[in-house]
């Protein structure tokens, strides 16, 4: 039976070595010291491991029915989500005003991580509200947050976004769903979307749907877009819940993973809606809840990878095969565990250094989110903007990789679903695609947010790590591990940018053709950027006489594996960027 035990120690070390949180300035932080913040984290992790992880095989085997219209969710998620309520984590980060606990979103993210890695499924429906109920905060006029903020808050009513069409789900300027206005101001929505996370489910007393639909005789493709607010049943003006409105749930698909989570065909039929935001602008207030997602969407790329790295730490721990070349480990025993095995700890430090790093990285990450939010911070801004699809596709892209690893370690057993090692890699899948696929998140890094605002975010990048190179150029302890490694790196993803520049224009497949590599090659200057600020704060733990050195010495092999073995792959991509189109545009469609 998989297991899932918090990584509260390793979050606490992030925050407070690392980030130094407590002592920033940014508007919120100096409560979250790490009394408060370890409370708060202990509190969640008991959650997700004692009741969101034993639900987590049962969400996928039972999965969602449709009866009669309406989606009934596995055994036991009801009750749970009763349980998340009550202890009021959907509104960790919301504002008091509408019933959140007000805390800055990096409390958020780190709690999220916990309940996504112990039940990604179960926690989509929570983490879809959230999205839906901060593009109502952004776009939403006073009436309209008054009537569905608190109660999405506290997630009586859950939220959805519905973007996707069976013939567009990138290409959303091919829409077809109709919003026609009515006399009193609302709009009739007709149309069906398919794919929608929470469509319909039995948790919740109402179903917001933020929904991207067409105005007739508006702007063609993309610019005609607006967004809407369509309630399941439509609120009278005292706040309860009236007449079932025009949307229904026709089907939910049968699909590889996150089978707790219902992914619905949703008909709009005249369905009333109400504008969010400015007609037309309905892409800019829907990105509010899309950039939200895509750090989920990496989150759970972490996530996942976390909880199938620990099971499989413990099989290897556990499961005797064969000896260690250096002589045996366990000689009272039939053979050595797993574990001694040069090829296993390759994989087991593959997984620990992607999973410690990416950590380092979202919280850093959702750090400048509160920066931008909280502290008004124009470059946080920026920044977020930028590396917000390198968080999605890095580090799901990655994710998924690790819990292929640790599946592997199962050997057949990992293939078998008893163990729930297949799981992981199922449900780590799906965050490959949605919210935009990968291919989709590296051509918005290279198409538009590497020359965003002049390219004044990516250089503000560079600036940063060279910064950082420049304070620590006399320490010697971190030197050869740390930072020559990163500065090698650094210079690829530069030389990978002028490449971009210099040909982009001229030869744009070029520029597309390795977008995807430079994706890749930023995600790993960002966690080689991470590990070195991670060994820095390893040694200087170490010569303050660390009372956790095993920790801390941990850690520093750990960083200095990620540099020696996996940052190096930036070589290949930038290689593979120089390269060009040519030998990936060489055949024409029909000589494939
Ligand atoms: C389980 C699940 C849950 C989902 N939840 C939601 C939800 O809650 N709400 C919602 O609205 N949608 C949801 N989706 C839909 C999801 O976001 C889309 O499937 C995804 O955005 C891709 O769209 P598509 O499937 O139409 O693929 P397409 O747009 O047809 O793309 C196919 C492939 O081509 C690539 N591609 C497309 N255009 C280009 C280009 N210009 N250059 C290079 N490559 C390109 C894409 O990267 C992709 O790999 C969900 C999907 C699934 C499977």
């Amino acid at each position: 039976m998989p297991s899932y035990t918090p990584p509260t120690r390793d979050m606490q070390f992030v925050l407070h070595d690392v980030l130094r949180i407590s002592q920033t300035d940014t508007p919120g932080y100096a409560e979250l010291d790490p009394e408060f913040t370890s409370a708060v984290l202990d509190e969640a992790g008991r959650l997700a491991s004692e009741v969101l992880a034993p639900l987590n095989t049962v969400g996928d085997t039972e999965g969602c029915r449709l009866e009669n219209g309406v989606v009934r969710t596995p055994e036991g998620f009801r009750e749970a989500f009763e349980q998340v309520k009550a202890g009021g984590w959907p509104g960790i980060d919301l504002p008091e005003e509408f019933g959140g606990q007000n805390m800055p979103y990096i409390m958020g993210t780190a709690v999220g991580e916990m309940f996504s890695g112990a039940n990604q499924a179960f926690t989509m429906y929570q983490g879809l509200t959230h999205g839906a109920a901060s593009a109502i905060l952004a776009h939403g006029t006073d009436a309209q947050k008054a009537t569905y903020l608190p109660r999405m808050t506290a997630c009586d009513w859950t939220g959805t976004m519905n973007l996707t069409e069976p013939h567009c789900g990138t290409d959303l300027g091919l829409m077809r769903t109709k919003a026609e206005p009515r006399d009193d101001g609302s709009y009739a929505i007709t149309g069906q979307k398919i794919f929608i996370s929470s469509g319909e489910h039995d948790m919740a007393e109402n179903i917001i749907h933020l929904v991207l639909a067409k105005i007739p005789g508006g702007p063609e493709g993309i610019k005609g877009v607006s967004l809407f607010i369509v309630p399941k049943f439509l609120v009278n003006e005292d706040g309860s819940l009236g007449a079932r409105n025009g949307v229904s749930c026709g089907k939910i698909e049968e699909k590889m993973g996150i089978h707790g989570n219902a992914t619905c065909v949703m008909n709009y039929d005249g369905a009333t809606g109400y504008l969010l935001g400015e007609m037309h602008k309905g892409m800019r207030a829907m990105f509010t809840m899309m950039n939200e997602a895509r750090i989920g969407v990496g989150m759970q790329g972490l996530a996942q990878a976390e909880i199938a790295y620990q099971n499989a730490l413990a099989y290897a721990r556990d499961r005797l095969q064969g000896r260690a070349v250096t002589g045996a480990e366990n000689p009272d025993g039939p053979a050595d565990p797993l574990i001694v095995h040069p090829d296993i700890r390759r994989s087991l430090m593959d997984q620990k250094s992607f999973i410690e790093g990416a950590r380092a990285f979202l919280l850093c990450g959702s750090q400048m989110i509160d920066q931008s939010h909280r502290g008004k911070d124009a470059q946080a801004e920026g920044m977020v903007s930028l590396l917000t699809p390198v968080i999605k596709g890095f580090l799901t892209d990655e994710g998924f990789d690790m819990t292929i690893l640790a599946q592997q370690i199962y050997g057949g057993h990992g293939y078998i679903e008893e163990w729930g090692m297949s799981q992981y890699a199922r449900d780590a899948r799906i965050a490959m695609i949605y919210e935009g696929a990968n291919g989709v998140q590296a051509l918005d890094l290279v198409g538009r947010k590497l020359a965003q605002d002049g390219g004044k975010h990516v250089m503000a990048f560079f600036e940063t790590v060279k910064t950082f190179l420049k304070e620590n150029e006399d320490n010697e302890a971190l030197r050869a591990d740390f930072l020559d490694p990163l500065k090698a790196a650094s210079k690829d993803l530069q030389q990978a940018g002028m490449f971009f520049m210099q040909n982009g224009m001229k030869n744009p497949n070029a520029a597309l053709a390795g977008s995807y590599d430079f994706m890749h090659l930023f995600g790993h200057v960002c966690l080689g950027l991470m590990w070195a600020h991670m060994g820095k704060a390893c040694h200087e733990a170490l010569g303050n006489g660390t009372t956790d050195r095993a920790f801390h010495e941990a850690k520093l092999a750990t960083g200095r594996y990620y540099m020696a073995r996996r940052l190096p792959a930036t070589k290949m991509h930038l290689a593979r960027i120089e390269s060009g189109a040519d030998t990936v545009m060489a055949l024409t469609a029909d000589q494939f």
